[in-house]
Order: C-alpha cells, then structure tokens, then sequence
C-alpha cells in the first residue's frame, strides 16, 4: 500500500462523507461562538471512529494508531477540528495498557460504545507544564480511597467528559530519589464528584474547551487508581508516542488543507493582468510547504508503522510531531500571504485554521521539548533541562 494521502482511502472517503454534512460554515459559527462541536462528535462517535483503538474483545474496532492517525488528518483535511474530540481515541490507551482486567471490562466497552466519554487529561497545572514531574497536586491515601487536593490547569473538554485521567502526586517530591516516581494516574469520575471539582472555561485565542479546575477534598476509591502507586508518570509517557503520532496526522491534514486552498487561490486570482501562481514569490513558498508536508508525512508512517508493530518509536513519533506541527504552521502562513486581505477575512476560513494549527508547535508538548529530547535521547548530547 502506498504511505501517502490515498493510504486506506476507505476511510478517508467515509470520514470524508462525515465531514460533508459539517462544512466551513459549521465551523466558523462553532469559532464565533466558542460552542463545542456537539453534532460533529456525535456523528463520528455514531460512526465508531473514536473507537478505533479499542481492541474487539472491548467493543471497538481494533484498529492501528496508522489507520486512526488517518481519521484525524483527513478530518483536519476536510477543514474541520479533530482537536474537539481527537482525546477520546487515545485517553483511554493508558486504561488499556495498565488498567486491571476488571477496569478495562467496566469502563472500555461503554467507552467504545460512546455512553462513556474519556477525554479529560489533568496532566498540566499552573506551575508545572512542559516538567511535568514537578507538578502539585496530591493525592494522600485514607484507608480504601485517596483524598485529591490540588489544581490542574488546561484541562481541555472537561465539561464534555464523564471520566477523566488524573496524573496526581502520592509521594512528596523532596522524598523521591526517582523525580520520575511519586506520581499515580486515577480515573476519576466526574458525574460523582459533584462541587469537589470546579472546573472555570479559560477565554482562549480558538474554540477549545478547555478549564482550570479546581479540587477539593475528592475522594477517589483505590479500585480508580490505575496500575501501581508511583508509576504513574511511566504509565503516562507510554501514551504520549500515540498521542504524538495522531497529532502529527492532525497537522499534516491542516497543512494539506492550507496548500490546497492556497494552490487553488494562486490559480484564480489575477493581480497586474495574470494569475498571482505564475509569480515564482508566490508559487514557490507553496511548492516548498507542499514538500515539507510530505516529507512530514513520511516521518509519520515511520512511527505509526513501529508503533502498530509494538516497536520503540520514541524518536521518530516526537520527529513526526516537530515536523509536521513546523509543516503546518509555515503552511499557514504560506496560505494567509497567498491570500493577501482576503486571508484575514473570516468566511475564508484561513484565520480559523490558522489560529488552530498554531496550537501544536506548543500543544501537547512544545517543540522546545521535543528538540531537547532528540537531542538528548537520539544524539546523546547533555541533558538541557
Ligand atoms: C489549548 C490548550 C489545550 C491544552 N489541553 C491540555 C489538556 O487537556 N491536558 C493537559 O494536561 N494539558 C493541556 N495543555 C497544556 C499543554 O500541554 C502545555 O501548555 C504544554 O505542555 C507547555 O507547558 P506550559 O504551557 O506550562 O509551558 P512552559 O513549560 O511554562 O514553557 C514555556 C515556554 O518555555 C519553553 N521552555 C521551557 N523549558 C525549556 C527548556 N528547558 N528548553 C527550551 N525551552 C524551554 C517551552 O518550550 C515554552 O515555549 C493544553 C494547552 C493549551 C494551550
């Protein structure tokens, strides 16, 4: 099969067919608004294609991070955002590899068949982002529960989530030898934790639903903490490869949307007597955006190929972020010069998708980060940070 936009055209044209029915003028009253994208992740939830990495045996599909990753991209591709739901896909992978068996029969099959929504992350919190080993909030254990005090920050789609995955510190970090011990992940169930969390939408510069939270005294029963105690942090890094991959697929999508709309304005408006493409200041930034996804992309099958192969792909599904995320974003900028005024105009949507994009060179790790990790990890350089 080739690797490059035709891969599984069985999905694209199905999610393609979704994407129809919610066009730019969808998204753009959505923006406006700053409203959740109900009908959108209904109908794919409908569909089944945020089950996609639920295995069978849980009621889901059972499909590859490959074949997930090209959900994402082709619904970025369509001009809409995956980043409304693109979560519920890959939380649950935590619950998956390191939940019990009894866990995963409880909650994964209700997850897949989307009575259950799993895509609220409280990792990140005021003072602890990119280190995320330093982070506050703790979780002290009473007997058969845990008492969680603390504050998350970022916490996206929280108000459209019944469970969330909570990363929470049980062991104080000036006890620790091991900074990358002393933390637990617990699923936490937020239509039983009534006003001991009170999450506060954050204004931001897109339409993302995402919240400071704050908690209170929530007491978690230790039959919701996954895995071991302390290990939390190792549980969460064996799911950030997926999330990378998935989110590299995202902007390679936006990216392919960018050139294409730029491409198409390049041929048909005429500025001093001829088509503004046939100037080479305007038609090469495109063939050079246009190169640097593909290029992009072919990282991104790279590390979905080893990632689907149970295989270390630590590298090349951080490379695959970087670059895609990097592609996306000059593909952006290519596309709002293309378009000159017009680009600012909201009915073009090119502001919108621009404002996006921009999200992933920061989000959900900052491509500092990931310069520091290849550098440190690939090349062996000293550790930065
Ligand atoms: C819209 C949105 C949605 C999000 N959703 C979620 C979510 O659902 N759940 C969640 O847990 N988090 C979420 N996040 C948080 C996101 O993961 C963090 O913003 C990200 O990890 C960066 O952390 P920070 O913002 O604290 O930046 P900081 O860690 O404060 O870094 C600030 C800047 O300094 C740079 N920097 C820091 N240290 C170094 C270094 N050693 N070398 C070079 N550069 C460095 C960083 O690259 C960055 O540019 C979201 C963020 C946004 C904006």
């Amino acid at each position: 099969m080739a690797l490059d936009d035709t891969a599984y055209p069985e999905i694209r044209s199905a999610v393609r067919d979704i994407c129809a029915g919610f066009g730019g003028g969808y998204w753009r009253e959505q923006d406006r608004r700053r409203r959740y994208p109900a009908e959108f992740v209904e109908a794919l939830t409908k569909a089944g294609w945020l089950a996609a990495l639920i295995p069978e045996a849980y009621g889901g599909s059972g499909l590859g991070v490959a074949e997930a990753s090209v959900v994402l991209e082709e619904i970025q591709r369509q001009g809409g955002n995956g980043a409304a739901c693109h979560a519920q896909m890959y939380v649950m992978g935590t619950l998956l590899r390191h939940g019990s068996d009894e866990q995963k029969r409880r909650y994964l099959p209700r997850i897949a068949r989307g009575e259950l929504r799993l895509q609220a992350f409280g990792v990140t919190e005021p003072n602890a982002g990119s280190e995320t080993t330093r982070i506050q909030t703790t979780a002290v254990r009473k007997g058969d529960r845990y008492v969680v005090n603390g504050q998350k920050m970022w916490t996206s789609r929280f108000h459209q989530s019944d469970l969330m995955l909570l990363l929470a510190r049980t062991t104080p970090y000036d006890e620790l030898e091991d900074k990358t011990r002393g933390l637990s992940v617990f699923l936490v169930d937020l239509r039983e934790a009534g006003d001991r969390i009170e999450a506060r939408p954050i204004e931001t510069m897109i339409n993302h639903s995402t919240n400071a939270v704050f908690i209170r005294d929530l007491e978690v029963p230790l039959e919701d903490r996954i895995g071991d105690e302390g290990l939390g942090f190792r549980y969460i890094l064996d799911g950030w490869n997926a999330e990378r991959i998935l989110i590299a697929a995202e902007c390679i999508g936006d990216a392919r949307w960018f050139v294409d709309k730029a491409t198409a304005y390049a041929k048909e408006r005429v500025v001093f007597g001829r088509p503004i493409g046939q100037n080479q200041g305007v038609q090469f930034p495109i063939a050079r955006s246009h190169a640097a996804t593909e290029a992009a992309d072919l990282m991104r099958w790279r590390a979905a190929r080893l990632f689907d192969a149970g295989r270390p792909c630590g590298p090349e599904a951080n490379m695959a972020k970087y670059l895609a995320s990097e592609a996306s974003w000059d593909a952006a900028n290519v596309c709002l010069d293309t378009h000159g005024g017009f680009g600012f105009a909201a009915e073009y949507d090119v502001e919108r998708k621009f404002r996006e994009t921009r999200l992933y060179k920061i989000a959900p790790i900052s491509n500092d980060l990931v310069l520091a990790y290849v550098a440190q990890h690939v090349l062996g350089l000293p550790k930065s940070y």
